[in-house]
């Protein structure tokens, strides 16, 4: 079979052509530097690369680009999205290219009668700020979607950017026939295949809980390895449908420093600051309709170690 990945050479991507190729597809991946080894070498070196694995240079908003990379493909996940704590120009450098991006791939899927399920990476940014209270007896499910106005009211630019995207996937997806299917995570931990980071690996570098960082209470957490078997299972499982939340662990952020404390004297504060921290989390994530897809999830504190090692070994730590 043959399927396509978007934004190969990121994190939660690497894993999925690693697996897709563990599983004998023939894999179409979209890079925007083929000619950069930092984005491509640790692709070309995975197990089955040689022989079933084609790179293809295409950028989120050049319109058509992805035609040839999904021209022949069953399956089309789509995880190219740029993530950006800040920015400058928000509307330039994340809301155009999740949006634009995101319609001109699924134009291209709209193309080709090959193309049977479009797997998209959304978020549980799409998912959560929809304005209702999070407290502790509240359960986040598919049934949220994030809603525009609040995120930009918080001023959250990415989390925008994907609710916008997922929004606007949906609507396409609807109106043209395409079968789609979101996997929604929050942060992704686990190793790092790729020789540079992302963002949510360096968040574990840089995790605290100070004054500064007040509504960072709950860790809701996914390890890479999960979330690349998601998007497969999301492809392969007919009846998989809609949106999943992908929200193996949530954690109070507390109880995150203290592990990391134990894996690596230099991660977390200096003194884990406890006073006026709620020990229990704000809220829970269902994970029902995430398990219905046959999925098992690696308890955090295996994501967190395998973490803290891949950066040992890379030289982050
Ligand atoms: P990475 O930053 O590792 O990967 C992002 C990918 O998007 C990169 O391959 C990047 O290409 C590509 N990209 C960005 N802008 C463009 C563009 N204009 N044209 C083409 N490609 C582009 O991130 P992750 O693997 O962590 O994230 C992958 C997906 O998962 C994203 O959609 C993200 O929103 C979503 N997600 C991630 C979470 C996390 O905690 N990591 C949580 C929830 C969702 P290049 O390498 O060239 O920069």
């Amino acid at each position: 079979k043959v399927v396509c990945v978007t934004g190969a050479s990121g994190f939660i991507a690497s894993w999925l052509v690693k697996l897709l190729l563990q599983r004998d597809y023939i894999v179409k991946a979209s890079v925007r530097d083929p000619n950069d080894p930092k984005k491509t070498e640790h692709l070309l070196s995975l197990d089955g690369a040689k022989q079933r694995l084609h790179l293809f240079k295409a950028d989120l908003l050049e319109e058509g680009c992805f035609d040839p990379v999904i021209d022949g493909c069953e399956g089309v996940f789509h995880t190219a999205s740029p993530i950006l704590l800040s920015s400058i120009d928000p509307q330039a450098e994340l809301i155009a290219p999740a949006v634009k991006g995101t319609l001109n791939v699924l134009k291209s899927c709209a193309k080709y009668p090959t193309v049977k399920r479009v797997v998209l990476t959304s978020s549980m940014a799409a998912v959560i700020y929809n304005g209702r209270p999070l407290t502790s007896n509240v359960v986040v499910d598919e049934t949220w979607f994030s809603d525009p106005l609040v995120c930009e009211e918080m001023q959250g630019w990415y989390i925008l950017s994907k609710t916008l995207a997922e929004e606007a996937a949906w609507k396409f997806a609807e109106a043209n026939g395409i079968d789609m299917v979101t996997i929604n995570p929050a942060y992704v931990i686990g190793p790092l295949l790729q020789p540079t980071l992302n963002l949510s690996v360096e968040m574990v570098l840089n995790l605290k809980n100070d004054a500064q960082e007040e509504t960072f209470v709950n860790y809701l957490s996914t390890d890479v390895r999960d979330v690349a078997s998601a998007h497969i299972q999301a492809f392969e499982v007919p009846s998989a449908s809609g949106r999943y939340c992908l929200v193996a662990n949530v954690t109070p952020v507390v109880e995150v420093l203290k592990i990391l404390k134990e894996l690596h004297p230099s991660l977390g504060p200096p003194e884990i600051c406890e006073q006026g921290i709620p020990s229990a989390p704000e809220y829970q994530v269902s994970l029902e309709k995430a398990k219905s897809l046959g999925l098992g999830f690696l308890p955090l504190e295996v994501s967190l170690r395998d973490t803290v090692e891949c950066l040992k070994e890379k030289g982050f730590l």
